[in-house]
């Protein structure tokens, strides 16, 4: 449609133009032509920078369950079924607990559910890394977790200096902690965060096991107070609070519900796990290794502009909370 619209004004405008005019505005047709298709990758973290196979996706699942029965006092047998279903409802189980009505300590949360997990499967990969230094291109973190498990697997990965920054739970959830602290550190992504986490509990809790055992058609699930993917609404937010061209980036992660959320606002998608491209990828990677030979396009360009990432700024400074 650009490359139509271009063509048409250059033959219309070259009519009127002098010799000089129309070298200049030649070059400046070139350079435009020649333009890099993206100027951003947008990346997720789990199971997208690491393979299923570490163990860590299966310990989460199992952390969860352990705390909607040691911290919420549900009962086990029904524990399955409720995180199955506030997962498939609301995107994390996290989000759907509190969609529900279950009030709770994020952070505790985290901790919990994160901090006894098996980092130690995560191993450098030196491959990856030196793939993504070499990518000329704007590359950040877009992950539902939190702050502290995203800089750690980062870590074990040894891929904690290959990215300009990282949006995770605390960028879309601000606390009010985190609003007040002014913490020079978070600043960069946080400047434009306008939500916040300031919840009351509900007085009762919505039973969304009962909701589909017997579906009424004058129901409507709860609304969560979390933002994370597959929202639409939260991956708009993320793209404005980096300063994300949806139309110059694209975007990896292993689960195809928020590859076809991303699609809808307008990213371009790699699914990432499985060579089977379902509706809504542009393409597919059965591992996020063979970036290059799917996308070579992405090393080849000349032009080094200000998106171009040296890989200086420690995790430390860039994390974004
Ligand atoms: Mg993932």
């Amino acid at each position: 449609m650009l490359t139509c619209f271009l063509s048409l004004f250059k033959v219309l405008r070259s009519s009127f133009l002098s010799s000089r005019e129309r070298m200049d505005y030649e070059d400046r047709y070139r350079l435009l032509s020649q333009r890099p298709k993206y100027d951003c990758l947008l990346f997720d973290l789990d199971d997208t920078l690491y393979p299923l196979s570490s163990g860590l996706a299966r310990e989460c699942g199992n952390n969860i369950k352990d705390y909607i029965v040691e911290k919420l006092g549900i009962v086990k047998d029904k524990v399955v079924e409720l995180s199955n279903l506030l997962y498939k409802n609301y995107g994390t189980t996290m989000a759907g607990l509190r969609a529900v009505g279950y009030d709770f300590d994020y952070d505790d949360y985290h901790s919990y559910v994160h901090g006894r997990l098996p980092y130690d499967n995560l191993k450098p990969d030196p491959q990856l890394r030196s793939l993504l230094l070499t990518l000329p291109l704007r590359k950040i973190i877009f992950t539902n977790a939190d702050k502290v498990h995203a800089a750690k697997a980062l870590s074990k990965l040894g891929l904690e200096d290959c990215f300009e920054g990282i949006i995770c739970f605390e960028t879309l959830n601000p606390s009010r902690k985190d609003m007040d602290s002014g913490d020079e550190n978070d600043v960069e992504f946080l400047r434009s965060a306008s939500a916040t986490t300031d919840v009351h509990s509900s007085p009762e809790i919505f039973d969304i096991i009962g909701h589909f055992a017997q579906p009424k058609p004058s129901a409507t699930l709860p609304k969560t107070p979390i933002d994370c993917k597959p929202q639409e609404s939260a991956i708009e937010r993320a793209l404005k609070i980096a300063n994300i061209n949806p139309q110059r980036t694209l975007f990896f992660d292993d689960s195809v519900r928020n590859i076809q959320a991303g699609k809808r606002v307008g990213l371009h998608t790699v699914l990432v796990g499985t060579s089977q491209r379902p509706k809504g990828a542009d393409y597919a990677l059965e591992s996020i290794h063979n970036i290059k030979q799917a996308l070579p396009e992405l090393w080849e360009t000349d032009v080094k502009s200000d998106a171009n990432y040296t890989g200086q700024v420690a995790i430390e400074t860039s994390v974004i909370a």
